[in-house]
Parts: C-alpha cells; sequence; structure tokens
C-alpha cells in the first residue's frame, strides 16, 4: 500500500484496498487483500488517479459486497431475522458478531469464484 512512501490505499474490515497500475500507462486499477492474504483485482477501469481507483475498488471490494448482500437480504424479509427478530444494521453486526460478518464475506467469495468475478 505504499508507493514512494506515500500510503494510498484503505481499509475495510481486514480488507487492504490499493491501487495497481493500470493498462494504459499512467493509469490505475485496485486490487484488495483479504486477512488471509488472498489478492482479488476489484476494478480495471484505467482511473487517472490512484485515489478515485481505490474509491472505485472499495465499491466492489468484499466486505462491501458482503453488506450490499445483507441488506438485500433484509429488504427482502421486511428487515426480520428468519424467527421474526429485527435485523441490526451491518454495521452492528460487524462490531458484536464478526463471525456473522465473515460468513457473509465468505459468501460473497464463494459467488466469486462461481462467476469469475
Ligand atoms: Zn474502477
Amino acid at each position: 500500500m505504499s508507493d514512494c512512501g506515500i500510503v494510498v490505499g484503505r481499509k475495510v474490515n481486514g480488507y487492504a484496498v490499493h491501487a495497481t497500475d493500470g493498462l494504459a500507462l499512467w493509469t490505475y486499477g485496485a486490487e484488495e487483500i483479504a486477512p488471509d492474504g488472498t489478492r482479488h483485482n476489484l476494478c480495471r477501469c484505467d482511473h487517472d488517479t490512484r485515489e478515485k481507483a481505490i474509491a472505485c475498488g472499495i465499491q466492489r471490494c468484499t466486505p462491501e459486497l458482503a453488506r450490499m448482500a445483507f441488506e438485500a437480504y433484509g429488504q427482502s424479509t421486511g428487515g426480520k431475522t428468519w424467527d421474526g427478530k429485527d435485523i441490526p444494521p451491518f454495521d452492528v453486526i460487524r462490531e458484536r458478531t464478526p463471525h456473522v460478518a465473515r460468513a457473509w464475506e465468505a459468501a460473497v467469495s464463494a459467488v466469486r469464484k462461481a462467476v469469475g468475478f
């Protein structure tokens, strides 16, 4: 996450998202590094700045896709768990039951592998 001494990257729930070189000269993409060290390409848009590439990558990183999936689940059930309790916000899940947030991330990773994204 370092380039010429300048840190260019962000962390989302233990996943490091940082800029990578783009396909064209002076352009940038983004990748994530999971807590287990697995690397995954998030963006090959050829952004003109590292910051834009990271912002793009953040939207596609595994923890954010896990949040998106979790929130879609909640919307489809009217905000209720399988046994009728209120579903807490994802940030509360991450803080109080991190194993549940990790399970949603594992689900995202499985889908990614299946669809090749
Ligand atoms: Zn992009």
